[in-house]
């Protein structure tokens, strides 16, 4: 859901599968960049609801600290995405701050990965023997998965944000999990595969 103007493709998606809204009980999210958090209210309807009525919203205590400085706050444009669509959630009572490993349902387990931002977290989803990794803006490219240190420009600590990348590839290569990023190519699944002993990210 990148920017807020433009529709994104969520709320769609809940509606096309017949998914109610209110049916929502936790949004995590992964770090509070602009483009992660617009459309936590509904930017198409009058008044901004929440998104997810129902649903108490967890990010990492590290962030909510870092993005809601007075200096930030009060900085025109680089405030405005947490003013605009983080601080209603403490105001509405539905901001759940978090601090480390938190499980936030059954097989579904949220940990620190500080780098990118201070309290970038990621999310490991495990079914029995599958697993899943959803690693946020860990990898801002699908070439990260073999140039792993290559730093990522928008990260807040490049040499922290260079290893929580190594940590979780060699997790996701270990356990053999799928990885979901969020700025991957279309529709951001992937593996991690070897050839020739060097590691390449594998759409799936
Ligand atoms: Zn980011």
């Amino acid at each position: 859901m990148l920017g807020y103007p433009a529709p994104g493709e969520l709320i769609a998606d809940f509606e096309r599968n017949g998914m109610g809204l209110d049916s929502i009980t936790t949004v995590f999210l992964t770090h509070l960049h602009g483009d992660h958090v617009d459309w936590n209210l509904r930017e198409d309807l009058p008044n901004r609801p929440l998104s997810f009525p129902n649903a108490r919203y967890r990010v990492h205590e590290a962030d909510w600290e870092h993005f809601t400085t007075d200096e930030l706050l009060a900085d025109l444009y680089r405030g405005e995405h947490t003013r605009r669509s983080v601080l209603p959630l403490e105001e509405l009572g539905v901001l759940e701050l978090m601090v480390g490993e938190t499980d936030l349902a059954p097989g579904i387990t949220a940990f620190p990965t500080p780098g990118h931002t201070p309290g970038h977290m990621s999310l490991l989803i495990a079914s029995n023997n599958e697993r899943a990794l959803l690693v946020g803006d860990i990898l801002g490219s699908p070439m990260q998965a073999t140039e792993t240190d290559f730093r990522y420009t928008p990260d807040w600590d490049g040499p922290m944000g260079i290893a929580a990348r190594r940590d979780i590839l060699d997790r996701a290569e270990r356990e053999k999990a799928i990885v979901i990023g969020s700025h991957l190519s279309y529709p951001g699944w992937g593996s991690i595969v070897r050839w020739e002993g060097r590691r390449y990210w594998k759409a799936l």
